[in-house]
């Protein structure tokens, strides 16, 4: 078995364990990453896409924001479609002339690979963390499974970047962390085509048959997404019907039929809030999806995931350069201050734009969050903020 040492740990080579792996590779703290899947599948993984203001601006601190800041799209607004009409968020106005960027998350992670790659810092692709020892002790240790053999990693510190369904969070004994979990009674069908966008900029429609969501990649690709319900399956999804029902969600008086295109791929995933509390055990810290899963609606998986590293990488640096561990102290409760907030916004949105299939008065109620929205500044206002920059610390 091949014996490795090294001060951090890090499991998972998502858009969490690479920054981390980079942050703590720039300033000559010692660290290793381990990737169950292979570089090719981590880099093509169509997932987010909406990178906050705070977030982008980390990326371009960090020396990998540069075809991010050529390639990306820099939106100042959304739009909010219901009853077949358009109303316009001015997200940069109410922002303080801040403003988002649309570039892919696979984007952000072949960005992060290269940059690693470029630093010769050590990074094991189709290699799988198999199981987490010794977490409470000076001297946690990893086994890690590769198709050449085991390998044996001990550490000073272990990063759980690994998301959901790694196996980090579930080396946290039960009876010492709290699973905070909903679902939500709708999935998201969603499809990348080869049309060109619709609009300028993302368009978040609630229609009474459900949710709808243009967004674009690039001038030629769009991503778009239909609420469905949780128990349908892709096969009731032929290309037409898609575009179908796209078109019908999405229609305005002014506008009434989308741009379409052939669709090159799609993919059905569940609505679902999970909170892990703390964010730490022992010696092992749980970055990104490991310790929070938010409803995509919000736009903040990949910004909460960056930002948890921007906040672990601090301390473990006030760690290494002043033997200081205050930060580290502080991570779990640091960063759940924002989890929460997160959460609490992409409930908003989730709720404000998935109509309810059963259930008239709260359909009522989410008519009438959509009508304050459009028509009080001091409602957008905080709709805009929160979209624009609520991982900014
Ligand atoms: C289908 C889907 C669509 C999404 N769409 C959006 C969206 O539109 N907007 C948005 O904001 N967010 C979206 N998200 C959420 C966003 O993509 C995540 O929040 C983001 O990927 C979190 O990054 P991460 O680094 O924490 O985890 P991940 O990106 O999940 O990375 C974890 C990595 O760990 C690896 N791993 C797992 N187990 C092991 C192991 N045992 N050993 C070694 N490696 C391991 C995995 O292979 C993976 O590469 C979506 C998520 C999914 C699943």
């Amino acid at each position: 078995m091949l014996e490795v040492r090294t001060q951090v740990a890090i499991i998972g080579a998502g858009p969490a364990g690479l920054l981390l792996g980079h942050l703590l590779s720039r300033e000559g703290i010692d660290n290793v990453i381990f990737e169950h899947r292979s570089r090719e599948y981590v880099e093509h993984r169509v997932r987010a896409g909406v990178i906050e203001y705070g977030i982008a601006e980390l990326l371009s601190d960090a020396g990998v924001g540069e075809r991010m800041r050529r390639d990306g799209l820099v939106h100042h607004g959304i739009e909010l479609r219901f009853d077949r009409a358009s109303h316009r968020v001015a997200l940069s106005e109410l922002a303080g002339g801040k403003s988002i960027t649309v570039y892919g998350q696979q984007e952000v992670v072949k960005d992060l690979v290269a940059a690693r790659l470029e630093l010769g810092a050590p990074l094991y692709f189709e290699a799988e963390v198999t199981s987490l020892d010794g977490l409470t002790t000076d001297r946690p240790s990893l086994e890690v499974a590769t198709s050449e053999g085991s390998m044996r990693v001990t550490s000073d510190f272990v990063a759980g970047c690994d998301g959901t369904f790694g196996v980090a969070n579930r080396a946290i004994p039960e009876n010492l962390v709290r699973r905070y979990e909903r679902t939500y009674p709708f999935s998201w069908l969603g499809i990348i085509a080869q049309a060109p966008p619709a609009t300028e900029e993302l368009i978040y429609c609630r229609h009474e048959n459900g949710f709808a969501l243009y967004s674009m990649r690039s001038p030629e690709i769009s991503r778009l997404y239909l609420g469905v319900r949780p128990e349908e399956t892709l096969d009731e999804w032929p290309d037409e019907r898609i575009w179908e029902e796209l078109s019908l969600r999405l229609a305005t008086d002014a506008v009434p039929e989308i741009g379409r295109g052939p669709i090159l791929e799609r993919g059905i995933s569940a609505l679902r809030s999970i909170v892990l509390e703390p964010m730490r055990y022992g010696r092992l810290f749980l970055a990104g999806d490991s310790a929070h899963i938010v409803p995509p609606t919000g736009a903040k998986g990949m910004n909460l995931a960056l930002a948890d590293v921007r906040a672990l990488s601090r301390a473990f640096l006030a760690r290494y350069q002043r033997g200081d561990e205050a930060l580290l102290d502080v991570y779990s409760d640091t960063c759940l201050e924002r989890v929460w907030r997160a959460e609490e916004f992409s409930t908003f949105m989730t709720q404000m734009l998935h109509p309810s299939y059963t259930d008239e008065f709260e359909n009522g109620v989410q008519m009438a969050r959509l009508r304050q929205v459009v028509t009080s500044e001091a409602a957008a206002t905080v709709l805009a903020r929160n979209y624009v920059n609520l991982c900014s610390v």
